[in-house]
């Protein structure tokens, strides 16, 4: 205690008392005492306002105020000053019930002496400091654990929610009473179930003293996910054993994003140049037949001088190797510029009638001379579509190139355009060799032909060109097929 006099506020209304309790305090001579006497509750508060005490001695049942009330009103009043309850022998539970309502002691009246009554006040004051220094102490540390940017947590060793800070409380938006006192991993704020495995495993080795950190998805209450970098931490007390488990957190959601974007792109980029190097071979592979052939036809001009029909079919052998060595270079030059986006989609009127008629008739007096095609028009054939000519060109071109190709000679191809509802749907069928099942899925990638093509002549880059075609136009196709009987290509493009 310090050397000053005990300021002390003396609220009894019992002059005997007062003489008595007067009498001990000046007996007591180890403190020095300044004791402002009252009668009443109002003349107490009164002087609070205008006076600093060190303590308060209240007796419960003044002419103004009766019991428990006159501690609580004195506790709004100035709640950090210690209160000791004076009490008569019968009053006692009252005045216990005065300490459990923040009275810091109380002292039987009947049973006093100067000793005790000293050891209480002092006590009372000391305790007072304690508590206010503790406070103080807690609400620096309420201030860190609120104000901060991280999410944090306090459990028990065991892994039960002792506290969360306003951070967490804030941004989880859960009821408090969903995750106070309850275990931290049956916290509805963990919805995969491997962060509940990782934080029970997390919350016993931590118990045992180690650091654990991992990356966790939590919920909100409204159901948003989010990634978390979390780590445990056990703290000590002096005696070195864990008392506490520190839970902190740190939104990596942005971070988690931009990874699964760089992932896949690194993917894609792989894919792209597997399919470049897949496709650069093809292509080597495709190139050297025409050319091989063409160096043997000169081989066998140099070396052997044929005459008459040798010479004739050696020039048109090579004629022939030009013309495919040709087609593949157009082929490969128009999926390039379909691919890389170079060609830009020309919408014009196309009488798809007398445009569809001219293919068929190109190609009848063609490639088509020993099939039968047969052209027919459903719908509004009168309808004036809008549509890239050059494009749509390209995708019957192959399609009916296709079906000549893969049907037997003298065989009918059926074509019917049918426009209706702002579109127009080409159908290509034909009664040829048909299309497996297992090679229907790739149909439309470069280089892809189906295992019963045999020594039918061809690349495999005609439907992926046609398939550029149809998506530059937002349109569709389907294929359906058997093998051994027939397929049907339908190409559906909408009117522009
Ligand atoms: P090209 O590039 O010269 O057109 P291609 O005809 O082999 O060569 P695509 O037109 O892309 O290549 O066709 C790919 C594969 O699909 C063909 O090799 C063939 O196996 C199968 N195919 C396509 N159309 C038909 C069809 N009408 N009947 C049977 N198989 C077909
Ligand atoms: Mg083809």
């Amino acid at each position: 205690m310090s050397d000053e006099a005990i300021a002390v506020l003396l609220v009894e209304d019992n002059l005997a008392d007062v003489a008595l309790l007067m009498e001990l305090l000046q007996d007591s001579e180890a403190e020095s005492w300044q004791v402002t006497h009252v009668k009443r509750l109002s003349l107490a508060l009164e002087h609070l306002h205008q006076t600093e005490f060190d303590v308060i001695l209240l007796d419960l049942s003044l002419p103004d105020s009766q019991g428990l009330d006159t501690v609580a009103r004195l506790q709004a009043t100035v709640p950090h000053l210690p209160i000791v309850v004076l009490t008569g022998l019968e009053d006692k539970t009252v005045a216990r019930q005065a300490v459990a309502q923040g009275a810091q002691d109380y002292l039987v009246k009947g049973q006093l002496s100067a000793e005790m009554l000293l050891k209480t006040v002092n006590y009372a004051i000391e305790r007072t400091h304690i508590l206010r220094r503790l406070q103080e102490s807690e609400h620096r540390f309420r201030a860190i654990f609120n104000q901060t940017f991280q999410f944090m947590g306090l459990l028990s060793p065991e892994g039960v929610v002792l506290d969360i800070n306003q951070v967490t409380r804030e941004v989880i938006d859960f009821p408090n009473e969903a995750i106070i006192n309850k275990l931290i991993w049956e916290a509805p704020c963990w919805q995969p179930e491997q962060s509940q495995s990782w934080l029970k495993q997390a919350v016993l080795r931590a118990a045992q003293g180690e650091v654990l950190r991992s990356e966790l998805q939590a919920c909100t209450a409204k159901g948003s996910l989010w990634w978390l970098d979390i780590s445990i931490k056990p703290l000590r007390n002096e005696n070195g054993s864990i008392t506490l488990l520190i839970v902190e957190g740190r939104e990596i959601s942005k971070l988690k994003r931009a990874e699964a974007e760089i992932r896949c792109s690194l993917e894609k980029e792989r894919e792209v140049n597997q399919m470049k190097n897949g496709f650069i071979s093809m292509l080597s592979h495709e190139f050297r037949n025409p050319i091989s052939s063409i160096s043997y036809a000169i081989d066998f001009l140099k070396d052997c001088d044929p005459i008459g029909k040798q010479k004739e079919q050696c020039f048109e052998q090579m004629g022939n190797s030009i013309d495919q060595a040709l087609h593949l270079l157009d082929e490969i030059l128009l999926l390039g510029r379909t691919e890389s986006g170079r060609i830009e989609v020309d919408y014009t009127v196309i009488q798809l009638k007398e445009f569809c008629s001219e293919i068929v008739q190109v190609f009848q007096l063609t490639q088509g001379k020993s099939h039968q095609i047969v052209f027919s028009i459903e719908g509004d054939d009168s309808t004036q579509a809008r549509m890239d000519g050059s494009l749509v060109k390209h995708i019957l071109d192959n399609l009916l190139s296709n079906s000549i190709k893969y049907s037997p000679k003298g065989s009918m191809i059926r074509f019917t355009l049918v426009c209706q509802d702002n579109q127009a749907k080409f159908c290509i069928q034909d009664r040829g060799i048909g299309i497996p099942a297992k090679d229907r899925s790739k149909l439309f990638e470069p280089f892809h032909r189906a295992g019963n093509v045999c020594n039918i002549q061809g690349t495999g880059l005609g439907l992926a060109i046609v398939k550029r075609c149809v998506d530059l136009q937002n349109g569709q196709i389907h294929v359906e097929s058997q093998e051994g009987t027939g397929t049907t290509f339908t190409v559906i493009l909408p009117f522009k």
